[in-house]
């Protein structure tokens, strides 16, 4: 990398060779997350740039104190989450 370049400059090339790598089926989230608009966006782009953009690997997440875990997308439903959280629960007794 030129040392030249200002920051700026550094982060536009990065995205770049980012957006190149990503699947074009996820490029428009990690667009609409670096657009700085969206923490949906941001928090799914974040996963998937994680996981190499493997969706069942975001959805079997076991970094289980990963702070963004709960939060993750594709997930199966609501009552995976609820139950985590209850479990959590009982842990901080
Ligand atoms: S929740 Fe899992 S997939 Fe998402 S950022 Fe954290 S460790 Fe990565």
């Amino acid at each position: 990398m030129n040392e030249q370049q200002t920051l700026e400059q550094k982060v536009e090339q990065r995205r770049r060779e980012t957006l190149e790598k990503v699947s074009p089926m996820y490029r428009s989230t990690y667009v609409k997350a670096y657009e700085g608009n969206s923490k949906a966006a941001a928090i799914r782009a974040f996963c998937l740039y994680c996981t190499g953009d493997q969706r069942n690997e975001i959805r079997d997440c076991t970094s289980y104190a990963c702070p963004l875990r709960e939060c993750r997308p594709y997930q199966e439903g609501d009552a995976v989450r609820h139950r985590t959280v209850i479990d959590l629960a009982a842990v901080e007794r």
